[in-house]
């Protein structure tokens, strides 16, 4: 009960857009979409016409002309979706190359303008909702999230971890540098041993006011001496973060890559599991009986192989990301024929922000119908986000978060990639 007024500061950020976008649209505005996708119903209905009022989607029904004098955004040319979401950005950090110094380069002023930048390319690509999943300079992102609320700055809604806890020398930490040298404590919030010290750290972070928190429970890709594979947090250290975060009213995501460590994740009670790439038929079943959502890049290790040959870097780092790409690919494709939530998320920061929406096609390349994966970055994203009465529908009550694309995507999910215009809270952005 004591938490009440702290639960509801969590909140605030995210909700005070109806403040900062009712003084941009306190009118009412009309928007005409010549095809509407409705991920809910999993349908598409021609020449439709939203009212949006104060931000939210009002009224959504077949085109019927506005009262004279409205203001209306003719979009009948476009097909219109509800603002699409990515559950797994890195915007506040610099993005990735071979460098393992790289995060030590750029202030923390640096890293936030950086973020900034991200935050605009993020929204201009049709993503009007992000889960940012991680900074190595803590509470950068706190800072982004707070700038786009306050109306300083343009980009996605953000929900924020704020660090990432992890193992001493864990796939969460700046690993790679020699033995002297000192990484900033900025850099090493979240670097936890044993359960006790887990509640610390994430009753800190609450307090620091992040909306979840971010686990690296197994080795990662790019972190240099860290495997993939390889379990890092304890079951009891998760579960020490799974119920703090409870006792916060949010939960906790895991990076989870080897199948034993998704399997302590989800035992351990986390709400979703990211990459999830070397996930067997137990670790499936698993996810499956808990309601657990899987969050699964399975873009970006083409790029990482791409950029990573061309630019020479190091062997560890493409080693590891070959041996996660295809098997990644493969537990996707089981993970859809299962039944599994699966939401959208695309490790942003690994390849230019920008290009989220590239990975709609392997999801379809692999498994999922092109509207399965419209509802995996919209409605089944919302929910895991516990924002399903803002955000990923076009159903009133919903933020007036829209975009619109040229051409069908349900039959060339493509046109994804090419978002032509994007309104957030009833204000054109693009
Ligand atoms: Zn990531």
């Amino acid at each position: 009960m004591i938490k009440l007024p702290f639960r509801v500061s969590l909140l605030l950020p995210f909700f005070s857009s109806v403040l900062i976008a009712a003084s941009a649209s306190a009118q009412t505005i009309y928007v005409r979409a010549g095809k509407l996708v409705d991920p809910t119903a999993g349908t598409v209905r021609s020449d439709q016409i939203l009212r949006i009022e104060d931000s939210r989607i009002a009224a959504v029904g077949p085109y019927a002309p506005p009262p004279k004098g409205s203001i209306v955004t003719d979009w009948s040319a476009y097909t219109v979706l509800p603002g699409l979401i990515d559950m797994h950005t890195h915007l506040v950090d610099v993005e990735q190359s071979s460098n393992v110094a790289g995060p030590l380069l750029h202030s923390a002023a640096e890293i936030a303008l950086l973020g900034a930048k991200h935050a605009q390319k993020t929204l201009n690509a049709g993503f009007t909702s992000v889960r940012d999943v991680g900074t190595f300079r803590a509470f950068g992102d706190v800072a982004v999230r707070d700038a786009i609320e306050a109306g300083w700055i343009e980009g996605p809604r953000m929900m924020v971890a704020g660090a990432y806890l992890t193992v001493p020398g864990g796939g969460g930490e700046v690993t790679g540098l020699a033995p002297d040298v000192t990484v900033p404590s900025d850099m090493r919030v979240g670097v936890v041993s044993g359960p006790a010290q887990m509640t610390v750290k994430a009753r800190y972070l609450f307090q620091q006011r992040v909306n979840f928190l971010k686990l690296i429970a197994t080795g990662a890709v790019l972190a240099a001496g860290t495997e993939p594979g390889a379990p890092e947090l304890t079951e009891d250290e998760v579960r020490a973060a799974v119920d703090e975060a409870r006792r916060n009213n949010s939960y906790a995501t895991a990076h989870a890559h080897g199948a034993e460590g998704i399997k302590i994740a989800l035992r351990a009670g986390v709400r979703s599991i990211e990459h999830a790439s070397l996930i067997d038929d137990e670790g499936i079943a698993l996810a499956k009986a808990k309601g657990a959502w899987l969050v699964m890049d399975i873009y970006n290790g083409d790029y990482i192989n791409e950029i990573g040959a061309r630019d020479h870097w190091p062997e560890e780092i493409l080693r590891k990301n070959r041996d996660t790409t295809d098997l990644q690919r493969e537990g996707f494709t089981k993970a859809v024929k299962a039944g599994v939530k699966i939401a959208y998320g695309t490790d942003a920061g690994v390849y230019p922000h920008g290009d989220n929406g590239k990975q709609f096609a392997y999801m379809v390349r692999y498994g999922m119908t092109p509207m399965q994966a419209i509802q995996s970055a919209t409605t089944v994203a919302a929910d895991l986000m516990q924002r399903s009465g803002d955000i990923g529908s076009v159903t009133p009550g919903q933020f007036g978060d829209l975009i619109a694309v040229k051409g069908d995507p349900l039959k060339d999910i493509t046109v994804l990639e090419r978002v032509s215009h994007v309104m957030k809270g009833g204000v054109v952005v693009r």
